[in-house]
């Protein structure tokens, strides 16, 4: 049964940015406005989060690793009503199967924080009272001990800590009241947003000056189709080798190439060749239109008039880049 739990966690968590974006989840369900993360090796030997949100009752810490377990969905049928970014109670279960896992965590009504580790979805021994701030603090230590395979097909520390910035990017971004600062252990910061900065003003702190000035905002809506469409988007006179697309569904960090590809062609009849844009959406829809993948490790999303709600977001855009290209 260990066995075939830890293959199902290393389903679910396959690398560190892949926890990373599961655990960033969980500290904004909480209402955190202050999220630090901090990383050694590439999040192999050390992903660390610590957040300022509601905490985890010290009664709950029983239930928290376990799988299916979750705060956040009391019945099957809410699944389509879910607000909240988690509901499928399996990101610290799946956590605990594959790294060393150690939660401290302090609510408002607790008087002092407390600290428990897990293995394989299992509390070990009872919640240690310590001193501490309201929030949490997960800790992820030497992820992928026993899977050596899995270990060993992961790139670089260097490559895993370039993804890990990248999900640490996009969501300061997308939510920019909140404070994100990332670092490796004892060095500092290599991100940084303030806790209620702007998105213009956290794209420019993370992607640079360079295309914060190029940026033109954007929005488009249909009710047909039942969607809005939020964000910033380079002129065209920025144009970079590299494509930064940054989409959120239901505020949720998702993929959904058919989108990126359209807009990407969009931009090519006004940019030089093989340069690329850069996007940063929030499309809102009905959670009910949307295909909610079960499989967590799916960011590609699909949705219901799919190809309409796309065909309308890009023309939009087309429109704009030539308002404010003349
Ligand atoms: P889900 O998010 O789908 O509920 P998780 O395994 O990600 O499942 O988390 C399990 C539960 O642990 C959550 O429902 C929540 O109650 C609690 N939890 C996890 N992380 C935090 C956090 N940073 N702050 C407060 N509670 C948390
Ligand atoms: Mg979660």
């Amino acid at each position: 049964v260990a066995v075939i739990n830890r293959i199902a966690a290393g389903e679910v968590i396959q690398r560190p940015a892949n926890a990373l974006k599961e655990l960033i989840e969980n500290s904004l369900d909480a209402k955190s406005t202050n999220i630090q993360v901090t990383v050694k090796n590439g999040g192999l030997k050390l992903l660390q989060i610590h957040d300022n949100g509601t905490g985890i009752r010290k009664e709950d810490f029983e239930i928290v690793c376990e799988r299916f377990t979750t705060s956040k969905l009391r019945e099957f049928e809410d699944l389509h009503k879910i607000s909240t970014y988690g509901f499928r109670g399996e990101a610290l279960a799946s956590i605990s199967h594959v790294a060393h896992l150690t939660i401290t965590s302090k609510t408002k009504q607790d008087l002092c924080a407390y600290q428990a580790r897990f293995v394989d979805s299992t509390l070990q021994g009872a919640p240690k009272p310590m001193a501490g701030n309201q929030g949490t603090i997960i800790t992820v230590e030497d992820l992928f001990y026993n899977m050596n395979v899995r270990k060993k097909a992961l790139r670089s520390p260097g490559e895993e800590y370039q993804k890990i910035s990248d999900v640490v990017s996009k969501y300061a971004i997308h939510n920019a009241h909140v404070g994100f600062a990332l670092k490796k252990c004892n060095e500092n910061n290599d991100i940084r947003t303030p806790q209620g900065s702007t998105q213009v003003e956290n794209i420019q702190i993370i992607y640079g000056n360079t295309i914060a000035r190029e940026l033109v905002e954007f929005s488009s809506e249909n009710e047909r189709f039942q969607f809005t469409a939020k964000g910033y988007i380079s002129n065209v006179n920025y144009s970079s080798k590299k494509f930064n697309f940054l989409l959120f569904i239901n505020h949720r960090l998702v993929d959904c190439q058919s989108l990126k590809k359209c807009i990407d062609q969009v931009y090519s009849t006004y940019l030089p060749k093989n340069t690329h844009p850069f996007v940063y959406l929030s499309l809102e829809l009905d959670p009910n239109n949307i295909d909610i993948n079960v499989h967590p490790t799916k960011h590609e999303v699909h949705f219901l008039n799919q190809e309409q709600i796309i065909e309308s977001i890009v023309t939009d855009m087309e429109n704009k880049l030539l308002s404010s290209s003349s």
